[in-house]
């Protein structure tokens, strides 16, 4: 007899971690459907079935869900770089919309037979008083209670980490969840407002012409850990498959400044600029991801260098900015 074909669904399979993960499973065998309010911008889906929906309608995660899933992934949100969720400007419409997801995909969840599901969180759920101090920021899963996430963004997703705890709880759905540190690579938001700031530098560093300079938000000692997107998606599948219910981080434990990371991706560009550092959307002064819990329950670690995955998306970029020169010469 025929083996059955596993199957997975990916919430989010146009954005950037989502399209990544489709391409993954699809190479692990599975049938994949995918669900987003766009298709991938960047290249073509790799999904089996792709539904262009809205998830804000619990009619259209109801129907997404029917299809006998033994994997289900919840990586919808919206969600953006510092410029977007640390600037207050988006605050009302990030709780709303990404609460309302999150809500409708799980009530779906109790008349759905799937295996699990993942849920995507973020670092942005632990508390600013942590995150003071660039050199020793404390981003120990434990410590995200008393609560006091520096942004709605976090808020948001500390309540939909304890929405999902509590379907386990009441209704058996198994869950798991991982807070993600920065993700980055090839093929996400590089210039539309919510790119993250590995993108954001690597077109700064694209469109300057060598000897010139580029602009930095802050004085560019604020630290963070950046995780190239392959390593991310070793960790997912890893916990996904896990009997690890709790929420875990998923990031890497290399912490930079800004302006390294900016002297990082010259010096891929192989270019020398200087660094003007002015005002701007900051979120926490450092922040790096505690990985001895992951480590210790599931004997995961990054294993590759940032400048290796800043190469690859530094190529990718400067792709994209010579591509629209071009396009604006044709036209
Ligand atoms: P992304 O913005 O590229 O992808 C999110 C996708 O959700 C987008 O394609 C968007 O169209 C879709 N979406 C938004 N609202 C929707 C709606 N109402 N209906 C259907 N689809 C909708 O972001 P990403 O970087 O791929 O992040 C994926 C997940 O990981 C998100 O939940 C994000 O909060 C979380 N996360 C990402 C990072 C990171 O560094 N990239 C860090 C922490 C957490």
């Amino acid at each position: 007899m025929l083996a059955r074909m596993k199957r997975a669904l990916v919430f989010g399979g146009g954005g950037f971690i989502g399209s990544h993960l489709v391409k993954r499973l699809k190479g692990e065998g599975f049938w994949v459907r995918g669900v987003d309010l766009q298709m991938p911008r960047y290249a073509p889906t790799a999904a089996d079935e792709f539904i262009i929906g809205d998830l804000r309608d619990p009619v259209v995660c109801i129907a997404a869900l029917k299809g006998d899933f033994d994997e289900v992934y919840q990586l919808a949100a919206d969600m953006g770089g510092a410029g977007f969720i640390s600037s207050g400007e988006h605050d009302a419409d990030i709780m709303h919309n990404s609460a309302l997801i999150n809500l409708n995909i799980l009530r779906a969840c109790t008349d759905a037979p799937i295996g699990r599901i993942f849920y995507s969180s973020s670092a942005c759920v632990y508390p600013e008083r942590n995150q003071l101090d660039p050199d020793n920021p404390n981003c120990s899963e434990d410590s995200a209670y008393p609560a006091a996430p520096d942004s709605e963004y976090g808020w948001e997703k500390l309540f939909s980490e304890r929405l999902y705890l509590s379907y386990a709880r009441n209704y058996g759905v198994e869950v798991r969840i991982a807070r993600f540190h920065n993700i980055f690579g090839p093929e996400g938001s590089w210039n539309d407002g919510r790119e993250k700031v590995p993108a954001a530098l690597c077109r700064k560093v694209a469109m300057a012409a060598s000897g010139g300079e580029i602009e930095i938000w802050g004085d560019g000692h604020q630290t963070r850990s950046f995780l190239y997107i392959d390593e991310c998606l070793d960790g997912v599948l890893r916990l996904m498959r896990s009997d690890y219910t709790e929420p875990v981080n998923i990031g890497s434990d290399q912490m930079v400044t800004i302006n390294q990371l900016a002297r990082m991706i010259m010096d891929v560009a192989d270019k020398t600029l200087s660094i003007r550092n002015i005002t701007g959307p900051l979120g926490v002064r450092g922040r790096r991801s505690d990985n001895r819990l992951i480590h210790a329950r599931l004997g995961w670690a990054p294993s590759s260098h940032l400048r290796d995955g800043l190469q690859q998306t530094y190529r990718w970029i400067s792709t994209q900015v010579e591509d629209g020169k071009l396009d604006q010469e044709a036209a």
